[in-house]
Order: C-alpha cells, then sequence, then structure tokens
C-alpha cells in the first residue's frame, strides 16, 4: 500500500521536511491553519489510529517526543500548542496514514466544534 505520505517519506514528493529518523517523518502541513502546523507521520504506512497493534508502540512514542522538541524548536512549546490525531469520517481524517498534528503559534480556541 503506498499514500501520499509515503512517498514524501521516500523522497518521492517534496515536502519541507523537519525530521526524519528510522520511525518516522516530520514535515510542515501543505495547507497550514496556524503558524506552526507540522505533520509528524509514521514511516510504515499504517491507515488509522485504528489500525495500530502493541508492535506499533515505538512508532507512537516516537511521534510524542518528536512532537515535543519540534514544539521547543519552533519556540511554541512555553505557549502552549495541540497534538491531533484524526480517525476515520467523524475524526476528519483525510489522509489514511497514521500522522499527528503539531499545530501552534496563535491561541487554538476551543477543543472541538460544539
Ligand atoms: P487529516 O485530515 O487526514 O488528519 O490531515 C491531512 C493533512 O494533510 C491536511 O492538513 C492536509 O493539508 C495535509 N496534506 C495533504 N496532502 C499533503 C501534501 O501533499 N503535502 C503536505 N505537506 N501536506 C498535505
Amino acid at each position: 500500500m503506498t499514500t501520499i505520505f509515503a512517498k514524501i517519506v521516500r523522497g518521492e514528493l517534496p515536502a519541507t521536511i523537519l525530521y526524519q529518523d528510522d520511525l518516522v517523518t516530520a514535515f510542515r502541513d501543505i495547507n497550514p491553519i496556524a503558524p506552526t502546523h507540522i505533520l509528524i507521520v509514521s514511516n510504515k504506512v499504517i491507515p488509522t489510529i485504528n489500525d495500530l497493534t502493541d508492535d506499533d508502540e515505538r512508532v507512537t512514542g516516537r511521534m510524542m517526543t518528536v512532537a515535543k522538541k519540534l514544539a521547543e524548536a519552533e519556540g511554541i512549546a512555553a505557549n502552549g500548542y495541540r497534538l491531533i490525531i484524526n480517525c476515520n469520517r467523524h475524526g476528519g481524517q483525510e489522509v489514511f496514514h497514521l500522522h499527528m498534528h503539531l499545530v501552534g503559534g496563535r491561541p487554538l480556541g476551543p477543543m472541538v466544534l460544539r
């Protein structure tokens, strides 16, 4: 299975890559909703968070620690930010390749629409 994000991970599609290691890749969202909007994706294609297994805990843990480091690097750690993983239709997921949004740089308002 391949996805648009898998092509970015492999360097086959352009993106502003900020970080990459053996488990995850982070790059700027093409359509940012805030001054900082970074996607942290699993290198391996995992379609949704529903598809995670216990064997993926290193990947999901790495996504969190990379988010923390990128927030510091972006200068948004002290003011705060939001980490978002959308899942399936109600979650508004558009790309079926596990990714975490790191969003910040301005007040983000309520957590979800009411
Ligand atoms: P989702 O709704 O699946 O959680 O979020 C998908 C995100 O991927 C969206 O914020 C969208 O702007 C971003 N995106 C979609 N295609 C591309 C792309 O080709 N490059 C980059 N950098 N971001 C993309």
